[in-house]
């Protein structure tokens, strides 16, 4: 009996570049996503089903079983603690650093490191593990104004080219983690659905192969 999958993908520039890697895999929206206020899209194939939600909804979608599957960036999977399911693939896009940065020319600290970023629980692993002690400002938005505006010593936030960082007077530091795209499966989902999840993975994992095969190429 083919059973029905849910595969949650994380709304934003992930879902650009997974919807070629889906596709590649066989799996394509009956209409077109990004023209659509749905959150629920059926595919060319019967049985599966797409949810476009927040990034940080995804782990906690697949930690719950409400979906079988999940693509979100390896920053937010870190930050939820991925719970109740496995990583089976590195979809290998979306790349970039999770770092923390200060201003370049920084006022000297006076008490404990003030640490801005919406990475709340990575940020207090990374610097219990440093064995410093800070105090974290959760913020939801524009890390880089925090150290500006006197708010905070420090932030650990994405970086990519680092012209967000450049642009604001900052400088990246220290590396926490590289991070890119990764597909999650709910671990009772992988044991109850095997026969349907598994062939999918390949399928997945044989479109990243060849895009890092033309990604050499080019
Ligand atoms: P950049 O100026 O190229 O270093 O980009 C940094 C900003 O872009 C950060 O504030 C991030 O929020 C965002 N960003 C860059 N790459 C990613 C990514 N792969 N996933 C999520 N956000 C990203």
């Amino acid at each position: 009996m083919t059973q029905p999958i849910t595969i949650a993908l994380s709304k934003g520039r992930i879902l650009k570049e997974t919807l070629p890697l889906l596709a590649k895999a066989n799996i394509e929206p009956r209409e077109d996503i990004f023209k659509s206020r749905k959150l629920v899209f059926d595919t060319n194939q019967p049985h599966i089903k797409l949810l476009v939600i927040r990034a940080t909804d995804v782990p906690t979608y697949v930690e719950y079983g409400a979906a079988d599957m999940g693509v979100a960036g390896k920053d937010v999977l870190m930050e939820h603690g991925a719970r109740g399911m496995y990583e089976p693939l590195d979809l290998n896009i979306s790349r970039c650093r999770l770092m923390t940065a200060a201003k370049v020319d920084p006022a000297p600290t006076r008490g404990r490191l003030k640490v801005a970023t919406k990475f709340v629980n990575i940020t207090k692993d990374y610097y219990a593990r440093q064995g410093v002690q800070v105090d974290i400002i959760k913020l939801y938005g524009a890390m880089e104004l925090a150290p500006i505006m006197g708010l905070a010593d420090r932030i650990v936030d994405i970086v990519d080219t680092g012209n967000t960082l450049k642009a604001n007077g900052m400088e990246p530091l220290e590396l926490i983690a590289p991070i890119s795209t990764r597909l999650v499966v709910g671990k009772p989902s992988m044991k109850m659905k095997h026969g349907q999840i598994q062939p999918i993975i390949e399928q997945l994992s044989a479109a990243v192969e060849e895009a890092r095969g033309q990604e050499i190429g080019a």
